[in-house]
């Protein structure tokens, strides 16, 4: 029988139960990890967010009723254990509890859609496709506790340094930088877009005297190849700043990377342990590598490309065995960068776009924007795009826009950095991708 937790409340989780404890009452509530039964005595391992703790039930010292309620306890089902915590050396923590009164508030059906112990290695499908138990990993919900860092520091850090968060629309009546990455949906009766990039937003926020801006929101881009780096729905931690060079915000980004990684590194060892992750501070300043020099030391390495080519993913993984931490990789041509890059002054074929590096692995890129409206709308042209389309976020560059820089930072790539994951889909909930949309 199913109970409700009526006038029951949790006393401790599982992390807290010490012999500090030893004699007291409490309750606790969770999952049934592990049932062992004796004979003569009972051992279920209860479960939640942070830990285990051991309830043991001999039959010589409890109720003979509440015995045959814990033995027809089965795996997963959440229940709520009220008990006398007690001393014990062969329990895990050396504690365990001694239960007075049970409630069963979920039975968890039988057999489980997959097995919830690191028993048996599932496939990432079948994990995906049953994603809520796959969570109850502690090496899976690892990741996310790293995350949930991730984030946290990412919004004092902006906090500390004088940036307010800002929320921009994702529903878009046109494209961002051109290009064939987005959704179309339906708006009322016209086509409308899930917005790519909060790019035009964020410059508009420059207009608008923000001077400091960040953003962590959703980006969607309708990628169709199946790469292990790539979703359709993904975070991006999004800043921007007025008066600031490509060099200033790139020193902001080497900032951020760093205080993240102080931050996990301090806070979040029980997990990296959990995840065997020997997560290590970077090299500081991080290295910088022209856009020049990369192609050098791609063609040196027996990987052909031409000045003005985008990096192949060879080229990434070349220059990742050069460069196995964090760099940057600046002065890339405009032509293969979006409309609103700042050229350079001298060599306008350059420009003054960056690309933050973790090994093979893009995580972030940012640039010096153009902050004059008529060089802007030559660019969108010179891209075959049409300026009309740009009419609201031109006309912000035409009342008082300061020079800016900003980048975006996938915050899920940048989360395989700290957690050493090779596939995107291990570091996002409810993955998206071209053969995925539920759950
Ligand atoms: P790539 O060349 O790797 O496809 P990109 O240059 O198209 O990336 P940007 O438009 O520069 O990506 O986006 C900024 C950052 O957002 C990237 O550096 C990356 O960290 C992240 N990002 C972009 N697209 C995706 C995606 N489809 N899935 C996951 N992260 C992404
Ligand atoms: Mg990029």
């Amino acid at each position: 029988m199913v109970s409700l937790l009526d006038n029951w409340k949790r006393t401790h989780f599982t992390k807290n139960i010490n012999s500090n404890l030893v004699d007291e009452e409490i309750i606790v509530m969770g999952w049934v990890h592990e049932i062992r039964d004796l004979g003569g005595i009972v051992f279920v391992v209860i479960r939640d967010r942070d830990g285990k703790i051991q309830v043991t039930a001999p039959s010589k010292k409890i109720d003979s009723k509440l015995l045959e309620q814990i033995r027809s306890f089965r795996k997963e089902s959440v229940v709520a254990i009220k008990g006398k915590v007690q001393g014990s050396d062969k329990a895990p923590n050396g504690v365990e509890i001694i239960p007075n009164e049970i409630k069963v508030l979920n039975e968890a059906s039988q057999p489980l859609p997959m097995d919830p112990t690191d028993k048996v290695r599932a496939e990432i499908d079948t994990r995906l496709d049953s994603r809520f138990i796959d969570l109850r990993r502690d090496n899976i919900s690892s990741i996310f506790k790293i995350k949930s860092q991730m984030l946290h520091s990412t919004r004092l850090f902006f906090e500390d340094n004088g940036f307010i968060e800002v929320n921009t629309p994702k529903l878009v009546a046109s494209a961002t930088e051109g290009g064939t990455e987005l959704f179309p949906i339906t708006y009322f009766e016209r086509e409308a877009f899930l917005s790519q990039s909060p790019q035009l937003y964020k410059q508009m926020m420059m207009s608008a005297g923000f001077e400091r801006i960040f953003e962590i929101a959703q980006i969607f881009r309708a990628e169709e190849h199946d790469t292990l780096r790539h979703l359709n729905e993904t975070i991006s931690i999004d800043m921007e700043s007025s008066f600031m060079t490509d060099i200033d915000v790139m020193e902001i980004l080497e900032k951020l990377v760093n205080k993240v990684l102080v931050d996990v590194i301090k806070n979040c060892q029980k997990h990296l342990n959990i995840l065997n992750v020997d997560l290590k501070l970077s090299q500081c300043p991080f290295p910088v590598v022209t856009y020049d020099t990369a192609v050098e030391i791609i063609n040196s390495k027996g990987v052909e490309m031409e000045w003005g080519e985008d990096l192949s993913r060879a080229s990434e993984k070349l220059l990742g065995e050069e460069y196995p931490g964090y760099y940057f990789l600046t002065e890339w041509p405009s032509e293969i960068k979006p409309f609103y890059v700042m050229p350079n002054e001298k060599d306008p074929t350059k420009s003054h776009a960056f690309d933050l590096m973790f090994g093979n692995l893009e995580i972030s890129s940012g640039a010096m924007r153009i902050h004059q409206h008529d060089l802007l709308k030559d660019k969108i042209s010179e891209k075959g795009l049409n300026p009309d389309a740009f009419e609201s976020y031109l006309k912000s560059f035409d009342y008082g826009m300061p020079p800016h820089s900003g980048w975006g930072l996938g915050a899920d790539r940048f989360n395989m950095t700290l957690t050493g994951l090779n596939n995107i889909r291990e570091t996002v909930l409810f993955p998206r991708d071209r053969r995925r949309l539920t759950p």
